[in-house]
């Protein structure tokens, strides 16, 4: 038995619009200017049509609220940029990578993408770096960071996390812009705030450094679907969000 893809109950607008009031009351509850959070929708296994639907609905809400600021794109998978990042060009959308990048997908991914996440070995940097040199613009890295030590989980460990962003900093043709994780897959909230915390010390220290390069490093990307106000409280400034915008996934 497969289960449906996509939840259809209510439009994706007012599923956009459950997710911005959660961000927005996130913010309020915790003192942080609204704008401070930008919203990453997790495209992972849904069409480009329905990535298009999400955009568009975006781009309708910011019309009617301007202080809105528009959504940025990741995807797990580079195969799956390739296929819908041309089909979604004439939106000029910001795609980030999001999931382990292997070394023989490095030049298809920076054909799409601006910022490539999920950085999380000084030899993905390097090959990253030697690749970026031609570009316009430096290529925005985040160094992503196991901030729960879970097995299943792709990421620095965080011990060796201010060392390989000090490097990353250094090499040419990157800007690193910040850290990113994915939290502990735990219903005890202080757990995964925990761990969020832990990122947010990492991005401290290393801007408190004041290494070459690190001056960039204030993004922190962490929080999904369901546990955003987690992330926001510790300092969140992307939330990455799939199921709540799109439905359920099978993946
Ligand atoms: C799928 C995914 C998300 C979004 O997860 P949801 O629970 O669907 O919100 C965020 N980050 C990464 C790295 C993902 O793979």
């Amino acid at each position: 038995m497969t289960a449906p893809a996509v939840d259809l109950d209510g439009s994706i607008d007012d599923r956009l619009a459950a997710v911005r009031a959660r961000l927005a009351a996130a913010c309020d509850a915790t003192g942080r200017p609204r704008p401070a959070v930008r919203l990453l929708l997790a495209s992972k296994t849904m069409p480009a049509e329905r990535v298009r639907e999400a955009l568009v609905a975006d781009a309708r809400a910011r019309a009617l609220d301007p202080t809105l600021v528009p959504v940025l794109l990741g995807e797990n998978r580079v195969q799956e940029l390739v296929e819908k990042a041309p089909a979604l060009a004439d939106l000029a959308p910001d795609w980030h990578v999001i999931g382990p990048l292997q070394s023989n997908k490095v030049n298809a991914a920076l054909r799409w993408a601006g910022t490539v996440e999920s950085v999380a070995t000084l030899d993905l940097a390097r090959r990253l770096s030697e690749r970026s040199r031609d570009r316009p613009a430096p290529l925005a890295v985040h160094v992503q960071v196991n901030v729960s030590g879970e097995a299943s989980k792709h990421g620095v460990h965080p011990h060796d996390a201010h060392g390989l962003a000090l490097a990353v900093a250094a090499l040419p043709g990157l800007r690193l812009t910040g850290f990113m994780t994915v939290g502990a897959n735990s219903p005890d909230d202080t757990v995964v705030r925990a761990g969020y915390a832990l990122l947010r010390t990492l991005r401290d220290e290393v801007l408190a450094s004041g290494a070459p390069g690190t001056a960039s490093a204030v993004e922190l990307s962490m929080g999904m679907s369901r546990d955003l106000e987690a992330a926001v409280a510790e300092g969140a400034t992307v939330v990455r969000i799939g199921s709540a915008v799109f439905g359920a996934r099978t993946r």
